[in-house]
């Protein structure tokens, strides 16, 4: 059986909307919601797993609900993953232009000392 972690990433490198569409509700299916509001930290929000839930079923439930607002809000094509040898991190494009490519300003600077050195190599 697939993880949530796995899942997750697979949504990530999904490249067609019926392809997000599938893996997404493989993992909404792992997911029991039984959203509540709570103003625990003083806001207003929403919990989407029951508080006497288990620590994986909990995870497993926020991570599948709030992966599917931001792929539905947000567009599927925001999700990536990193580009920089090595590291394999989901990110969220959140920029104006959709241009990101790395999970961090760490891979993306490395990446471009590394693209620098091949380049100066050659
Ligand atoms: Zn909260
Ligand atoms: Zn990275």
């Amino acid at each position: 059986m697939a993880t949530t972690g796995d899942l997750v990433r697979e949504v990530a490198v999904a490249d067609s909307q019926a392809q997000v569409m599938d893996r997404l509700n493989a993992l909404l299916a792992l997911a029991s919601p039984k959203p509540y509001a709570t103003d625990h930290d003083g806001e207003l929000h929403l919990h989407y797993a029951a508080p006497e839930a288990g620590a994986l079923e909990q995870l497993t439930t926020t991570v599948a609900m709030g992966l599917s607002q931001v792929v539905v809000q947000h567009g599927w094509q925001r999700l990536g993953v990193c580009a920089a040898e090595g590291c394999g991190n989901v990110y969220l494009d959140t920029s104006r232009n959709a241009s990101r490519r790395y999970c961090s300003n760490t891979c993306s600077s490395r990446s471009t000392v590394a693209a620098y050195r091949a380049r100066k190599k050659s």
